[in-house]
């Protein structure tokens, strides 16, 4: 860590003495004022940078993170232990057998999936539709009332 800091620390000042007295033989500039804007160039463009390149991490892996999350719980389920009733949200594995510890009193179930099969139906409107037919035939009535 320490190394890797001396190290780019060392090719930054590299840098700044190459740029400096390039600046000074070519352009007849002041040594140490093209040295120093070098130094803090470099200092705060991979300040820049480097925060950059962990904005860039930390949203991809918040992002995967949310992605692991939904997954998982795509393939859990919340369920009760056999021993105390509390509730645990454990991972549903089809292909093998499904055990669990009780985060509560820590001891083992065992869970067995039942599969039911059924046609799938449209849900009915009737009620909202009568509903909102019997509030219209009340309005009328009120309105009559009202003329
Ligand atoms: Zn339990």
């Amino acid at each position: 860590m320490i190394r890797d800091i001396l190290i780019s620390l060392a090719i930054t000042t590299v840098v700044a003495i190459v740029a400096s007295s390039a600046c000074m033989y070519v352009f007849d500039y002041d040594y140490m004022k093209v040295f120093v804007v070098a130094m803090l160039t470099q200092l705060i463009g991979f300040y820049l940078w480097n925060s950059l390149l962990q904005m860039i991490l930390k949203l991809r892996m918040e992002r995967e993170q949310t992605i692991r999350i939904e997954q998982y719980n795509e393939q859990g389920l919340e369920v009760k232990c056999a021993h105390c009733n509390s509730l645990n949200f454990i991972p549903i594995k089809v292909n093998e057998d499904n055990r669990f510890d009780c985060t509560q009193c820590n001891k083992s179930n065992s869970v067995y999936i039942d599969i039911t099969v059924t046609p799938k139906t449209d849900v009915s409107t009737r009620d909202t539709v009568s509903a909102s037919s019997y509030i219209k035939e009340k309005a009328d009535a009120a309105r009559k009332l009202d003329k």
